[in-house]
């Protein structure tokens, strides 16, 4: 997939696109890495309507083309399917690089303490790798693409980085509780080498970069079997399952609405700020106070079943979005009792079957 021969919309100094209040911006021409997935769509979204030209990139790994069907037959939307471990060649003002296979249900689990066979072993090892490699020549090769074409380049870091945190909330300043050796250090590890190339380059070539790290975040179009605490429960109380806790379920998160992450990643683009900046709620819940809103939210009735907890599971998270209100005017603004009946509408289609209706 190689797109050369024309030059960038900056060059070009193109004027008129659709901006809000009416003012008059350059079109940008804008790589979405991973933009076939949960926030990769939606960012998409936001990127179109604004009037920019898009181009995503995605191996569909994770992705579906569902996500993002509605944008078919845009002039200004292009879609390539290709992994980012292979180079690119693109002309483009400003890379998202989301690209990052995200199915903690198949990683984050122990084969030593689980009895699993041959074949679901290799395929985790498949999938261990598969991360390993997007995090760092994925993103060796997008931060290589910055550089030769002078876009900015934004990274879609996590609130992984601080593995088990000490310090609570957590702060951009704090470096991180992380097991370099455990069974999800490809995703905590691989980010944070992900984040040293992003400022490597930054200092060293002059990239324009910004890092996000970016906490739990939930809404329309999750993978709906990826594993993930509010997928797992949505998904459960609408078929009726008993929602699984991991552990004593006195673990907390914090959970941010996909449409606030899409307005912060934005922001951060645009800004001056390299960063780190966290983008998540600080509205911290435990895993029983989340079941609870499920189960007001979907079905009173749904049963709790505790289960044993994966490894190295982080025992609170909550994000300290100082930095972010002061420097980026932003905060999240949508609570979870607020998002999660958006989120189980889209999940209530996906699972019945009634797959005629996209219209988040
Ligand atoms: P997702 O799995 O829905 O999206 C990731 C996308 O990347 C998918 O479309 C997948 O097909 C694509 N992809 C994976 N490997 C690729 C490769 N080698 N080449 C090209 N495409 C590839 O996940 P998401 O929740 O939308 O996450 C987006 C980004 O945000 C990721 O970088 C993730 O680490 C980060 N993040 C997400 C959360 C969250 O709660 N959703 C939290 C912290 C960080
Ligand atoms: N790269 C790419 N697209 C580009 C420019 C570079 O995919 O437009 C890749 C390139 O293949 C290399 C990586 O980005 O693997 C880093 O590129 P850089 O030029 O920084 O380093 P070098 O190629 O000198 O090792
Ligand atoms: N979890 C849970 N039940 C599930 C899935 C996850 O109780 O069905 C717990 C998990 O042990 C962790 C928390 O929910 O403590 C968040 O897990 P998730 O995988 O969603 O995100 P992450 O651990 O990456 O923050």
């Amino acid at each position: 997939a190689v797109h050369g021969g024309y030059r960038t919309a900056l060059e070009r100094g193109f004027v008129g696109a659709k901006v809000p209040l009416g003012l008059k911006r350059k079109r940008l021409r804008v790589v979405v890495t991973g933009g076939a997935g949960f926030v990769g769509s939606h960012l998409v979204d936001r990127l179109i309507e604004r009037g920019d030209s898009v181009i995503v990139v995605d191996n569909f790994f994770t992705g579906r083309k569902e996500n993002l069907v509605h944008h078919f037959g845009d002039p200004n939307f292009e879609l390539i399917r290709h992994d980012v471990v292979e180079p690119l060649l693109l002309e483009v003002d400003q890379i998202y690089h989301l690209a990052c296979p995200a199915s903690p249900v198949h990683y984050k689990f122990n084969p030593v303490k689980t009895i699993i066979s041959f074949s679901q072993l290799l395929l985790r090892f498949a999938l261990v790798l598969s991360v390993h490699k997007t995090n760092v020549v994925g993103t060796l090769n997008m931060l290589g693409l910055a550089k030769r074409v002078g876009a900015r380049f934004l990274l879609t870091s996590t609130s992984e980085v601080y593995g088990d945190p000490l310090q609570h909330p957590q702060t951009e300043t704090y470096w991180g509780n992380v097991n370099p050796i455990g069974v999800r250090s490809c995703y905590d590890e691989g980010k944070r080498t992900a984040e040293t190339l992003t400022m490597d380059y930054h200092r060293g070539a002059q990239v324009e970069v910004r890092i996000a790290r970016i906490f739990n975040t939930y809404g329309p179009r999750m993978c709906i079997d990826d594993g993930r605490v509010v997928s797992n429960f949505v998904a459960q109380a609408l078929r009726k399952e008993a929602l699984t806790v991991y552990g004593d379920g006195k673990q907390t998160r914090s959970f941010q609405f996909v449409s606030d992450l899409v307005e912060g990643l934005i922001k951060l683009m645009e800004g001056e700020h390299v960063g780190p900046f966290n983008l998540g709620n600080p509205g911290e819940f435990t895993m029983l106070e989340l079941a609870k809103v499920v189960q007001d939210t979907i079905d009173p009735d749904a049963k709790i079943e505790f289960r044993p907890n994966t490894a190295d599971d982080p025992h609170k998270r909550k994000p300290d979005i100082t930095r972010a209100k002061e420097l980026l005017g932003w905060e999240p603004k949508i609570s979870l009792r607020e998002g999660l009946p958006l989120m189980v509408s889209d999940f209530r289609k996906r699972i019945f079957g009634d797959h005629s209706e996209v219209d988040l």
